[in-house]
């Protein structure tokens, strides 16, 4: 936790935060902190700033709060990522949250199996959970925007027209990604099995161009992270 997420919930003075429960146990048993001792800290969808602890009690921790600086620029992508296994949903939340992505659209896609629709870790709840990890990575507060959308075509087709640059990641495409966009990007990343000929002909026919970064076969989860790297 390189930040401590507050939330507006968490003041009772304008500039005093109390936190309970898991931000507590985590300050008090890996930072260690005392009285006196200062974290970063930033507001849900706020500013950044300066945490000074004031009390400690036996299950609670009490903050003076300066907000000072603003979170760290987002990522001018729209993320659209074939719903992965469970266990890879939250490392890819996470991860994308921490690159500065502030719109994910999980989809259905040929080869996503149909259990992954079921899991609980889709809860707004969980979904909420793992943003706050990538945020409190990395040292921001703007919340992503996450939607999940069952059916592809519908998806794809709908997709309203905007100035991004459209492109879908594909390790057998034809052309190699581009390198330090300045400009938006949608970028879609296909499911473990990859996306299928139809579904590449699909985002074609949306404007999309397939592009690969190279013949090895990544991860999902480091397929993002490369990707994102490679475009910004
Ligand atoms: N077996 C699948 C690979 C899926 S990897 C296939 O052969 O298509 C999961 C997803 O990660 C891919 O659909 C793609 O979006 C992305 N990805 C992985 N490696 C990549 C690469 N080298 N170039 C571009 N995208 C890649």
């Amino acid at each position: 936790m390189n930040l401590v997420l507050l939330h507006d919930s968490d003041f009772i003075a304008p500039d005093v935060a109390r936190l309970t429960g898991r931000r507590y146990e985590h300050i008090t048993r890996v930072h260690r902190v005392a009285a006196g001792d200062t974290l970063v800290v930033g507001v849900e969808n706020g500013r950044v700033g300066d945490g000074t602890i004031v009390r400690i009690d036996a299950n609670a921790i009490e903050m003076r709060v300066v907000l000072d600086r603003d979170p760290p620029h987002a990522l001018p992508l729209t993320l659209i990522v074939a719903l992965p296994r469970p266990k890879v949903l939250n490392r890819v939340i996470a991860s994308a949250t921490s690159m500065g992505v502030k719109h994910i659209h999980l989809i259905n896609a040929w080869r996503v199996e149909k259990s992954y629709w079921s899991s609980p870790r889709l809860a707004p709840e969980n979904m909420r959970e793992q943003a706050i990890a990538g945020l409190e990575q990395a040292r921001d507060t703007m919340m992503p925007v996450i939607e999940t959308h069952r059916f592809f075509r519908r998806f794809v087709e709908e997709l309203t027209h905007d100035d991004t640059l459209r492109l879908v990641a594909h390790p057998h495409a034809q052309d190699a990604c581009p390198r330090d966009l300045h400009a938006p990007v949608t970028l879609a990343i296909g499911p473990e099995g990859g996306f299928i000929a139809e579904e590449i002909a699909s985002f074609e026919r949306a404007g999309f161009r397939a592009v690969t970064i190279g013949a090895r076969i990544l991860r999902v989860e480091t397929a993002v992270a490369a990707l994102i790297a490679r475009l910004f």
